[in-house]
């Protein structure tokens, strides 16, 4: 198929790097974000080893380590003492010279891929979204909220969980859904003795993930009631009262350290999986808008940055619009469907809605998959 100008709504981190990747096959990319001040939540992400394969691909993986910390191992610690259960050496997939993972600073990820997207000679503005689309099955006429015009070969829906491009183009698609259970982010001061991630599953689900040299994060998972709603006021207070319900003392040894408000990161987890067609003519969807996962895995960012990489290159091989984006969600499905029903059925077993699971063999048969090639 023969594209020369693609539109991605969506700065994120699958907007991005799908900028990066369409950019690398020639193809020109305007991305368009709706935040003015493009913002990004102060806490990290944990990113395994086929996100640094990922990011060798997409020639940003040296920058990228310079802002990250890198490490091979993860540890799972169970039950209420935060017994050591089982620890995983990842293969180093972008070679012996590159760790496995990496956590990174969500603000650094974007700088990092930012940087690059500009620096191929992709266009960012800020601010703007999709008014209306007219795809006339030669190209889409869009018009955009600040009263300008556009025609493109394709448009990339990279839009987050609640995607008005999926509203847009899928009205019938499935909306996304309340898991039952609330995140807890809170950056800390590193300990020397953090080797990697360390992951506390059991009654509590928690974990300590360095970010560079001087910050980790914790999180915490906490069950809430679907209208429940958390004020600013009391935030950390109430996040030390989440923590200390059930966790094991190396997470509660952290608790007073986390007194600032306005630094704790907490969100209801809220996921989707389109098993169904993930494009309509010309407009295509990626990461969150069409595989939302709850972050057990932490492999949401790792699907959507992999999809682009993968839509990339099968614009190179199709002829059509429908068969481009058919093969992209075919070879795309298998891996993001296992994130996504894996990540919930681990948060479902840990709020008690399903039998118990093994988290440990989970992961193992997760990271196997992840190994392979995309
Ligand atoms: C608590 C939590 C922890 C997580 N931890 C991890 C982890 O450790 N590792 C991991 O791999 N993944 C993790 N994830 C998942 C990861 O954050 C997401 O999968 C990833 O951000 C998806 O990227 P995306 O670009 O598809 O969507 P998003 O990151 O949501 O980006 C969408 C972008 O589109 C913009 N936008 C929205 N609507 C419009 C519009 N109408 N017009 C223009 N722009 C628009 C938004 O402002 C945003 O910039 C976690 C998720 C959660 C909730």
């Amino acid at each position: 198929m023969q594209v020369e100008k693609a539109l991605i709504v969506g700065g994120g981190i699958g907007g991005l790097t799908a900028g990066i990747a369409l950019r690398a096959k020639g193809i020109g990319v305007e991305i368009i974000e709706r935040d003015p001040e493009w913002t990004v939540y102060g806490v990290g992400i944990i990113q395994q080893m086929n996100v640094i394969r990922a990011m060798d691909a997409l020639g940003v993986l040296d920058d990228y380590l310079s802002y990250a910390q890198g490490f091979d191992k993860t540890t799972l610690f169970v039950g209420p003492q935060g017994h050591k259960e089982a620890e995983f050496e990842a293969p180093r997939l972008a070679g012996p010279q590159y760790p496995s993972n990496a956590g990174i600073l969500r603000r650094d990820l974007q700088k990092v891929l930012a940087d690059k997207v500009t620096a191929v000679g992709a266009t960012v503005r800020l601010g703007v979204t999709v008014e209306e689309m007219e795809d006339d099955g030669d190209g889409v006429d869009v018009t955009f909220s600040d009263g300008t015009t556009g025609r493109y070969d394709i448009v990339v829906g990279a839009d987050g969980v609640f995607s008005a491009t999926r509203r847009m183009i899928l009205p019938d698609a499935p909306t996304p859904r309340y898991t039952g259970q609330w995140v807890w982010r809170y950056n800390l001061p590193r300990p020397d003795t953090l080797d990697g991630i360390h992951i506390f599953a059991g009654p509590c689900n928690a974990g300590l993930v360095p970010m560079n040299e001087e910050l980790i994060y914790m999180f915490v998972l906490s069950e809430e009631p679907e209208d429940y709603r958390l004020p600013r006021e009391g935030a950390a207070a109430t996040m030390r009262e989440r923590a200390a319900r059930m966790a094991p003392p190396q997470i509660k040894a952290w608790l007073d350290h986390i007194t600032a408000d306005d630094e704790v990161v907490a969100r209801p987890l809220e996921v989707i999986l389109l098993e169904g067609d993930w494009h309509k003519g010309r407009v295509v969807l990626l990461g969150d808008a069409v595989h939302a996962a709850t972050p057990h895995l932490a492999q949401g960012a790792g699907m959507a940055i992999e999809d682009g990489l993968v839509l990339a290159d099968e614009i190179g091989k199709g002829d059509t619009p429908q068969d481009v984006f058919a093969a992209y969600r075919k070879r795309r499905l298998p891996r993001v469907s296992h994130v996504a029903k894996t990540s919930i059925l681990i948060g479902e077993a840990q709020m008690g809605k399903v039998p118990p699971v093994d988290v440990g063999k989970l992961n193992g048969q997760t990271m196997a998959m992840m190994a392979e090639p995309i």
